[in-house]
């Protein structure tokens, strides 16, 4: 079995709120939001940091950004606005060493951030 957790979700054998799911991605409910919208969108294929995509991978990081826009309209957040994020390695913040975009909305985000 896959050590990464969000393999296992992707594989449907950890317990998740899946929002969207298609060939290339997955997107699902962060378990500890941090806002009232939080959703991670996760490409199926495991590549650990930001730092890992390579040529080849364009529609992979561009197909994040496509569903995350789709999942704002959803959510109704696009109007009012949103922000996503990917967190990079220790310094970034990265936690889950799968890469995901972080749809974050529902509330008035501060800058800078944390
Ligand atoms: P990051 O710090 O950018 O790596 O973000 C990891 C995110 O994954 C955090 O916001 C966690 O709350 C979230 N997370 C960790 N495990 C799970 C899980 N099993 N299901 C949903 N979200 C998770
Ligand atoms: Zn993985």
């Amino acid at each position: 079995m896959s050590e990464c957790i969000f393999c296992r979700i992707i594989e449907h054998k950890a317990p998740s709120h899946i929002l969207y799911e298609d060939n290339r991605c997955i997107a699902f409910s962060d378990l500890n939001p941090q806002a009232p919208i939080h959703i991670l969108v996760v490409p199926k294929k495991h590549i650990s940091t930001l730092l890992d995509f390579e040529k080849g991978d364009e529609e992979e990081i561009g197909h994040l950004f496509i569903v995350a826009n789709r999942l704002a309209e959803e959510k109704k957040i696009q109007d009012a606005g949103f922000r996503t994020v990917i967190n990079c390695k220790s310094a970034g913040g990265q936690m889950v060493y799968h890469v995901h975009l972080h749809l974050l909305g529902g509330r008035q985000m501060t800058w800078p951030p944390g």
